[in-house]
């Protein structure tokens, strides 16, 4: 089969590797239809992913068809439409044994789906509802990992959310936060085309670059600031803007994967004097089956349109650096 091999910075090959079949009686064999390009990706092919080690297959939203499963599956039978949730923890460290397996010490990656065929066991296999597209389900990881910011940060019935970034997250978060009972949810993002899906979506847009972020934000909210801010980029500036426009006793909340290296100026007086809290979520423990419940229910359509071949992935990473689109897809 052809899989997408990463192999160091800038490096990703199309490789010919043997098909994965199934050897543990729990495995589940993926024919792959579609692979969501995350900017994860994007870090890891720039060496800004310390998590992952070359070589290795990448991809990890991703949906397909059963094609093979092992003698002691029960919850599949070859054919069934699934999306794969990737990684998998020990269930024996200390973190596991305390209910947060994301924050295992032997987390196991395995390849992704980038890739003709993926095997996986079969806790990590989610059976998709009748008539929802391989592509709209592909969105499922990044519909978990929202969920989990969500629960994580208490939102209350009625508050008011300012989403910084109005990418691929930000409008999942946008509908997510709505559907979860904010009353209104402002967003930041300096691309149109962006804005106008945030518009399709229920947020409210702005043009960080364009307009005055800090006037619109206190003119939608009585001057005092939303009690809720996301860094859907995960970018220094976002976070120091969080803490400057969140309202008194809010919650600004890292939600995008940030440069390991890049460091935020906050000042701890600020911190005390606004009574401020600061919180992150890492991955989406135990989020899956929920984001495939809520998928049917969002509007995913207009994230969608821009598709490359698995032989141009590589493009199609470099293609989300470029801005096109928002959730491009790399079918196989
Ligand atoms: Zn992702
Ligand atoms: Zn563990």
């Amino acid at each position: 089969m052809k899989a997408a091999v990463w192999k160091g910075i800038e490096q990703l090959d199309i490789d010919d590797i043997p098909i994965p079949e199934p050897k543990d009686p729990r495995d589940v064999q993926v024919k792959v239809v579609a692979c969501g390009v995350c900017a994860t990706d994007l870090h890891i092919l720039e060496g800004k992913f310390p998590m992952f080690k070359p070589p290795r297959v990448i991809g990890h939203e991703f949906t397909g068809v059963v094609s093979a499963i092992g003698t002691g599956v029960t919850r599949f039978k070859v054919g069934d439409r699934v999306a794969v949730e990737t990684g998998l923890a020990c269930d024996t460290c200390y973190f596991c044994r305390d209910g947060r397996e994301h924050q295992c010490l032997h987390r196991l990656a395995h390849p992704g789906g980038y890739a003709d065929y993926a095997l996986y066991p079969e806790r990590n296999v989610h059976k998709l509802p009748d008539g929802l597209t391989f592509e709209f389900a592909a969105l499922a990881e990044p519909v978990a990992c929202v969920l989990h910011a969500i629960d994580l940060a208490k939102l209350r019935s009625g508050d008011v959310a300012l989403v910084l970034a109005g990418g691929t997250i930000g409008c999942i978060m946008t509908q997510l936060l709505l559907h979860s009972g904010a009353s209104k949810v402002l967003v930041s993002e300096p691309r149109e085309h962006r804005r106008e899906v945030v518009k399709a979506v229920g947020g409210i847009p702005v043009d960080p670059k364009g307009q005055d972020l800090a006037a619109f934000v206190k003119e939608h909210t009585d001057g005092l600031g939303p009690e809720i801010v996301f860094d859907c980029l995960g970018h220094p500036a976002l976070l120091e803007q969080g803490i400057e426009l969140v309202q008194k006793g809010g919650t600004v909340f890292v939600m995008g994967v940030a440069d390991p290296d890049a460091v935020a100026k906050v000042k701890p007086f600020q911190l005390f004097d606004k009574e401020i809290q600061i919180k992150a979520a890492f991955l989406r423990p135990y989020m899956f089956h929920r984001a495939v419940r809520w998928l049917p229910h969002l509007t995913l359509q207009p994230l969608l349109g821009v598709e490359y071949p698995l032989a141009k992935t590589k493009e199609a990473i470099h293609a989300l650096r470029d801005g096109k689109g928002l959730k491009i897809m790399v079918k196989p």
